[in-house]
């Protein structure tokens, strides 16, 4: 049986690059994003009473998840043991999956009415930019909660014990931006004390590539940092280049 899905929308978030986007919702709060909706579905009526709820869930398609030749593996290193213990593929919230389908709990902060139909505001969300949305639902904590659920290899939120600390150049051009971005220390801050690095490099005692440079693509950003031993230190925020057209 063959399945086709037309996606309701696009996902506007803060993350250009899947470099630094955190493993799950929720991991960076104040992280923003915007649904906007495909014409077909940019009616005001089907998100109508939707405002009543803090919370959506949002089911979205992993589609810069390039699986080669279409095939998938039954197992997979997930990045909570260390990126080398392999666990199967049904047992994670991996992006390589048979059907490359993601799902995420994320704050509602508002419904917009504009001209050319609704557009939802929404925080925390773990999502790549321009990722196709599938399906919205409300969040029902009465069901969604499970207090005495297990958790399996994931117990608790990764704590990575870094600290940030950020130059004097890269402090200024954060309270420059965060005119037109609210809360910008704060989402670097929490991107950067998830540990952006790949697992297999985290979880080493000394990094070998300690000292380097490295960016993460955010907003209209590059995020320059670097990191030693427990400090990552934040260096600057250089402007992008405009796209070649
Ligand atoms: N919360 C979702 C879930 O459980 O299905 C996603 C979890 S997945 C581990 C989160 C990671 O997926 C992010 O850190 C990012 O690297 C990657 N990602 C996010 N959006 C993506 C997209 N559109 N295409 C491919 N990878 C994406």
């Amino acid at each position: 049986m063959a399945v086709r899905f037309e996606p309701i929308g696009i996902l506007h978030t803060c993350y250009k690059e899947k470099f630094g986007i955190p493993r799950q919702p929720n991991l960076v709060a104040d992280a923003p994003a915007r649904l906007v909706f495909t014409p077909e579905f940019a009616r005001e009526e089907a998100v109508r009473g939707l405002e009543e709820f803090s919370h959506v869930w949002l089911i979205f398609l992993f589609h810069e998840t390039r699986a080669k030749n279409g095939s998938w593996s039954p197992m997979v290193r997930p990045p909570r043991l260390g990126g080398n213990k392999k666990v199967g593929v049904f047992a994670t919230r991996s992006p390589f999956r048979p059907n490359p389908m993601g799902m995420s709990a994320v704050r509602l902060e508002s419904v917009e009415i504009c001209d050319k139909g609704p557009v939802l505001h929404l925080s925390g969300v773990d999502i790549l930019d321009q990722t196709p949305i599938l399906d919205i639902k409300p969040y029902l904590p009465y069901s969604d909660i499970i207090p005495d659920a297990r958790n399996g290899f994931a117990p608790a939120p990764p704590r990575t014990g870094l600290e940030v600390q950020f130059s004097e150049p890269a402090m200024a051009r954060i309270r420059e931006k965060e005119k037109t971005i609210p809360n910008l220390l704060s989402i670097i801050t929490g991107i950067l004390e998830n540990d952006p690095r790949p697992a297999y490099r985290s979880g080493r005692k000394s990094d070998p590539e300690s000292g380097r440079i490295s960016g993460i693509r955010l907003f209209d950003f590059d995020l320059k940092w670097t990191v030693e031993k427990d400090v990552i230190r934040v260096l600057d925020l250089e402007d992008q280049e405009p796209p070649l057209i």
